[in-house]
């Protein structure tokens, strides 16, 4: 309606312009002769004054006409700018479309409801490696990009399906073949276009080419299940977890039930148990310690630590792993493995590798080991230390007479019995043969001195078992050396018991001889 309201308007206008122009025109000429023909009654003055009055009205007329007409060029030509200058957006927004479809990385094409392309653009051709004067105009194409007959009915009548209804597809995929011979795979997001008057006249679809795309999802996929078949039967129990005190876990593998004896989902998020619960406080300690410094040095950490299992089990684990980030957060990944069979061996080992199998006092070695470091805690505590060296008087004759094992009778026997003579924190030891050495820490001279006396004293008043039910007496001989007095290292008070211990056997056996102080020494 309000276009043809315009359209009637500048006749209207022009109407009424030329009306009132007439009468104006008449009005002026009525008056104006009859003021005129009043004013001048002289002929010849009244046709003057009328010709006067006739130039007035042309001039008047002609500049209202000049004003007017001004006005409407200056009016017809802003608009005309104006409109070039929509002409021009509009010009330009067509080609900016065109671009945009054109360049646009999804493949965008339009039909015709036979099903001819009318649109082709850049990405389609890319994708489909058909160009545009190939495929424009026919319906050729189908035909190419489903070879399969049946396929291409089931794709074409989906696609009228699409052109009847209003319908609009989202996420339809195809498999298309490319001119190469290739398979692609596109998801189409497809509907139709209509007209102004609302008849159908063609469809657009865009595809986009998710061949790629759904390869890493099935090669994710496939990584996913390899990594969790593995982490199933992986010995021990991989994890993710918090760096936090709890040692919050986010993730156990099933490995978790046999090495903890807890259920994954007990230990998750510390549902009911945390796996710092399982450690021991004191453990949780230097194993935070050790964590932090791997975490600072950017380096993966292994530990050994004992763990309590459900059943109150306790066991020995090793654990290996790094920190890594997730959502802003440390987090720390790695695997337990249950090394309580090993634990186990190595003690053996070391236990095998420590002790005299015959007495299962410390060996030669250990007791060395020993003796260096309890030197070095009196050297840093400035205290006593003192060494008594044993060896057994005429121990050859008891093997002569009784035999060799029952010698070893004697040696385990009284071995034990001055194992048990002495207190807890002295360390007793088999150098070799029927030698022996104790270990006294804080103990000084005189003290030593004593506790040698009591041992020879309790020997020579014990009979030793031989293993045959029958005894035999048995005396020892002491060598005392005492830190730092007569040395400051293992190797000289060694020596100097040993002197000692001599010096006792030729001075007549069973008794007790300490080493000489240093003046004493030089002055016998
Ligand atoms: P003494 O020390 O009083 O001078 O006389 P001894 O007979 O004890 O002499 P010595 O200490 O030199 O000899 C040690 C003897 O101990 C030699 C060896 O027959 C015996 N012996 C050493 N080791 C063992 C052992 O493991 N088992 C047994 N049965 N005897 C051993
Ligand atoms: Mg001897
Ligand atoms: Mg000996």
């Amino acid at each position: 309606m309000d276009k043809l309201k315009g359209r009637h308007t500048p006749l209207r206008r022009s109407l009424w312009v030329v009306g009132v122009y007439l009468l104006a025109g008449w009005l002026w000429i009525t008056f104006s002769d009859y003021l005129a023909g009043q004013w001048f009654p002289d002929p010849e003055a009244l046709s003057r004054v009328q010709t006067y009055k006739g130039a007035l009205f042309v001039l008047v007329t002609a500049l209202a006409l000049f004003l007017a007409l001004m006005r409407q060029f200056t009016r017809d030509r802003s608009m005309l700018s104006l409109h070039h200058h929509q002409r021009e957006e509009i010009r330009e927004l067509n080609q900016f479309r065109e671009s945009v479809i054109e360049r646009a990385n999804v493949w965008i094409n339009v039909l015709d409801p036979m099903g001819r392309v009318l649109l082709w653009n850049r990405a389609a051709e890319e994708i489909s490696g058909y160009r545009r004067d190939e495929v424009l105009g026919s319906d050729q194409i189908w035909q190419w990009l489903y070879p399969d007959e049946d396929e291409r009915a089931r794709i074409r009548s989906r696609a009228e399906e699409i052109l009847r209804d209003e319908g609009e597809v989202v996420g339809y995929e195809t498999r298309i073949t490319t001119r190469e011979g290739e398979e692609r795979l596109i998801s189409w997001n497809s509907r139709s276009l209509r007209s102004e008057e609302d008849e159908i006249v063609g469809s657009i679809a865009i595809g986009h080419d998710i061949t790629d795309i759904r390869r890493a999802e099935i090669t994710i996929r496939q990584r996913e299940r390899q990594l969790s078949t593995l982490m199933d039967n992986l010995p021990g129990m991989a994890y993710r977890c918090r760096y936090d005190e709890h040692w919050t876990m986010l993730f156990v593998s099933s490995g978790c039930r046999e090495l903890t004896g807890y259920e994954p989902e007990e230990l998750l998020n510390n549902h009911r148990v945390s796996y710092a619960e399982l450690i021991a406080a004191d453990n949780n300690e230097n194993i935070l310690r050790a964590v932090e410094t791997a975490i600072g040095n950017a380096e993966p950490f292994s530990l050994e630590y004992p763990v309590v299992r459900k059943d109150g089990r306790r066991i020995w684990v090793w654990e290996r792993g790094r920190a890594v980030e997730g959502n802003g957060d440390v987090l720390l990944e790695g695997i337990i493995l249950d090394i309580s069979d090993r634990k186990t061996l190595e003690d053996e080992l070391s236990e095998l590798a420590t002790r005299d199998p015959l007495t299962g006092l410390f060996n030669r070695r250990e007791m060395t080991r020993l003796l260096d470091e309890e030197i070095a805690r009196a050297k840093r505590y400035g205290r006593a230390l003192s060494l008594l060296w044993i060896d057994f008087d005429h121990f050859k004759a008891i093997n002569d007479e009784h035999g060799h094992a029952a010698g070893d009778s004697v040696l385990k026997a009284t071995s034990a019995l001055l194992a048990d003579s002495v207190r807890s924190v002295d360390l007793i030891g088999r150098f070799g043969g029927e030698e022996f050495v104790i270990l006294l820490p804080e103990m000084d001279r005189s003290e030593a001195g004593e506790m040698a006396e009591r041992l020879r004293r309790l020997i020579s008043e014990t009979p030793q078992p031989l293993g045959n039910g029958r005894t035999v007496p048995l005396t020892i001989s002491i060598g005392v050396s005492v830190f730092p007095d007569n040395g400051t290292d293992s190797q000289a008070l060694c020596a100097a018991a040993d002197r000692a211990m001599y010096q006792a056997k030729s001075s007549g056996r069973n008794r007790v001889v300490l080493a000489p102080l240093a003046q004493q020494a030089h002055n016998p």
